[in-house]
C-alpha cells in the first residue's frame, strides 16, 4: 500500500527552483504555490507589475496534490446553505463563480496544452441515509429557480448505498498536480519563484509590507497575498477562531471498468467518489471521518476506510492518504483584502480547484483596479450575523476543548513502546523510536498556538490536532500554520 497521493505516481517533472538568497522588492509578493497562489500568479504575470511568489516547499506538493480533482458546482447542498444563511441571490452568484472558474480552467488547460487528465463527467450529489429531504428539496427548489438542469435518481452509477441523488452536467474531473505543475511552467517563465523559501512573517513598514523568510532574508511589496492553504498569522484576522479544520481520509484501487462520473454524498460522513483512468482505471475513495479534533488515532481511519472499500468495492487499496481544508462558519470562502493591501485567499470548504482558481482571478483584479462582481461576496472581512457568530463559538468550543483535553492526556492512550511523550530538560517531548531503536525526540508543543501533538502512526510524523500543522519525526515543520520547526537543543 502506498502512502501517498496518487497524483504523485504521474511521472511528471516538477522541476526544482532556487531558494530566496537576498534581500528583494516587489509590487506583488505571493506566499504559497497551491491552486490558490499559482492561479493568482496566472491572473498578474502579464501585468505591467513585478510579482514574486515563494514557496515554503516544491510548488504543486500542498494539499491541491492530494484533493479528489473535481472542478464541479455540485457542491454538497450548498445552495439550499447559502439561501438559509443569506438569499437565494447570493447562492446564485456563488453558482456562477464556480462556474466562471471551471471555464478558467478549462481556459487555461486549452490554451496552454496542459496534460492534465481533464475529463468532462456527469456530477452528483447523493443521500444515503434519506435523512435530510427537507434540504435536498430545497436545493431542487434552487435549481429550478434559476433553470438549472439536472435530474433526480434513485441510484448511483455504481453500487453504493443511495436513497436519492441529483445528477448534472458541466463538471469535470482531472489530474490537479499535474495542472499545478503545468501552471508553474507557464508562470515561471514571466515572473520569480522561489521555493524551498518559507514566509515566517509579514509585517507593515508604513504603506509597504515586510515579509521575512526563514533564512532571515526580507522582500518589501506594496501587495501581499498569502495563499499557502492556512495563513501563518494569528493577527489581524483571527483565522483559528474563524475556520475549522476538516480532515478527510482517501483510498483508491484499480478498478475493473472506467467510472467516468463523480460523486459527493450529503451528511457527516461527506463520502467523495470518482474514477480515474492513467493506464489502468482506478476508483478513488475519499471521506471525512471526524472533525480533526475529534478523532486521533489516523490507524483507526484507515481500518476504516479501508473495510469500507473492500465491502463496497471488493477491492484491497492500493493508496491511502489524508488532507484537510478549511471550513468557514457561512460556507463561503475567505477571499479578499484583510488590511490595506493584504489578501488572504482561504476557507474553500473542500472546493478549492473552483474557489483556489477564482481566488486568482479576484485577487489579480482588485490589484489591477479592475471591477470584479465577485469581490462583495467572498469578502473576508464581510458582516456577521448572530447566526454566523453561533457557529464561530460552536467551532471555537470545538478546538478549545480538545485543547483542553490534549494538555491532560496528552494523546497518550493510544501509544505504545516506540512512542513515549516525556520532559526532557523539563520541557514536554514527543520521543519516537525507530526499527533501528534510535530515538528521535523533538518538542511536543505546536509552536503555533501551542496544542500538545499527537503521534500519526501511518506517515510517521507528529500532527497538531487544534490547526493541523505537521513536523517530521525529527522535528522538521512539513505543514502549517506553525512556520517553525519543533526540534530541541540537543544540550
Ligand atoms: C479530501 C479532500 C478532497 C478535496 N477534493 C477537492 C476536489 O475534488 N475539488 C476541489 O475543488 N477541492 C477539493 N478539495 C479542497 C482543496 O484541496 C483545497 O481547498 C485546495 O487544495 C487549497 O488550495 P491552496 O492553494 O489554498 O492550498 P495548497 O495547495 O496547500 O497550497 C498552499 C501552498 O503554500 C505553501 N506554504 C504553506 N505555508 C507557507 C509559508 N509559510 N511560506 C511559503 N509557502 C507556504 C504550501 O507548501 C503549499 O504549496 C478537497 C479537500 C480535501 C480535504
Amino acid at each position: 500500500m502506498k502512502n501517498k497521493s496518487i497524483w504523485m505516481n504521474s511521472n511528471i517533472k516538477n522541476e526544482k527552483m532556487s531558494k530566496l538568497d537576498k534581500d528583494i522588492n516587489c509590487d506583488v509578493l505571493i506566499i504559497g504555490g497551491g491552486m490558490a497562489g499559482l492561479s493568482t500568479a496566472y491572473n498578474l504575470m502579464n501585468s505591467d507589475k513585478k510579482v514574486v511568489l515563494i514557496e515554503r516547499d516544491i510548488c504543486g506538493m500542498g494539499a491541491t496534490s492530494k484533493n479528489t480533482g473535481k472542478l464541479t458546482w455540485m457542491q454538497d447542498l450548498i445552495y439550499s446553505r447559502l439561501s438559509k444563511n443569506y438569499n437565494s441571490d447570493i447562492a446564485k452568484l456563488y453558482y456562477d463563480s464556480q462556474l466562471d472558474a471551471i471555464k478558467k480552467v478549462k481556459e487555461i488547460i486549452t490554451k496552454n496544452k496542459i496534460d492534465c487528465h481533464l475529463v468532462k463527467t456527469k456530477s452528483y450529489v447523493f443521500s444515503y441515509t434519506g435523512d435530510d429531504y427537507n434540504s435536498f428539496s430545497d436545493e431542487v427548489n434552487f435549481y429550478n429557480k434559476y433553470n438549472i438542469k439536472y435530474k433526480l435518481l434513485d441510484r448511483l452509477p455504481i453500487k453504493y448505498p443511495c436513497k436519492y441523488a441529483l445528477m448534472g452536467d458541466d463538471s469535470y474531473v482531472f489530474n490537479p498536480y499535474e495542472y499545478l505543475v503545468g501552471l508553474k511552467n507557464i508562470v515561471s517563465k514571466k515572473i520569480d519563484i522561489y521555493e524551498n523559501t518559507r514566509c515566517i512573517s509579514v509585517d507593515k513598514d508604513n504603506d509597504m509590507y515586510v515579509s521575512k523568510v526563514n533564512d532571515g532574508y526580507k522582500i518589501r511589496s506594496k501587495f501581499v497575498v498569502v495563499a499557502c492553504h492556512y495563513p501563518m498569522f494569528i493577527v489581524p484576522f483571527f483565522i483559528p477562531f474563524k475556520t475549522r479544520v476538516d480532515r478527510f481520509f482517501i483510498g483508491a484501487a484499480k478498478f475493473d471498468k472506467e467510472l467516468s462520473s463523480q460523486m459527493i454524498s450529503t451528511g457527516k460522513r461527506s463520502i467523495s467518489i470518482r474514477g480515474y483512468k492513467d493506464i489502468d482505471n482506478y476508483l478513488i475513495y475519499g471521506r471525512r471521518n471526524h472533525s480533526i479534533t475529534t478523532n486521533l488515532d489516523i490507524r483507526d481511519d484507515y481500518r476504516e476506510l479501508s473495510g469500507e472499500y473492500k465491502k463496497y468495492f471488493g477491492k484491497d487499496l492500493e493508496y491511502f492518504y489524508h488532507t484537510h481544508d478549511l471550513m468557514t462558519y457561512d460556507g463561503l470562502p475567505f477571499i479578499g483584502k484583510i488590511d490595506n493591501n493584504l489578501f488572504i485567499s482561504t476557507g474553500f470548504n473542500k472546493w478549492g480547484n473552483t474557489n483556489g482558481t477564482i481566488s486568482g482571478m479576484v485577487i489579480s483584479d482588485i490589484i489591477n483596479n479592475k471591477d470584479n462582481k465577485y469581490i462583495g461576496l467572498f469578502n473576508p472581512k464581510r458582516g456577521l450575523s448572530i447566526d454566523k457568530i453561533k457557529n464561530i463559538f460552536i467551532y471555537n468550543i470545538e478546538v478549545g476543548s480538545r485543547y483542553i483535553l490534549n494538555k491532560i492526556s496528552s494523546n497518550k492512550s493510544y501509544y505504545g513502546d516506540d512512542v513515549r511523550i516525556e520532559y526532557v530538560n523539563g520541557k514536554k517531548c514527543g520521543i519516537y523510536k525507530d526499527i533501528k531503536g534510535i530515538e528521535h525526540i523533538v518538542s511536543n508543543i505546536c509552536p503555533h498556538m501551542k496544542c500538545n501533538l499527537v503521534f500519526n502512526y501511518i506517515d510517521k510524523t507528529w500532527d497538531c490536532p487544534c490547526h493541523a500543522s505537521r513536523f517530521d519525526i525529527d522535528g522538521n515543520i512539513i505543514y502549517g500554520p506553525s512556520v517553525y520547526d519543533i526540534k530541541i537543543n540537543k544540550e
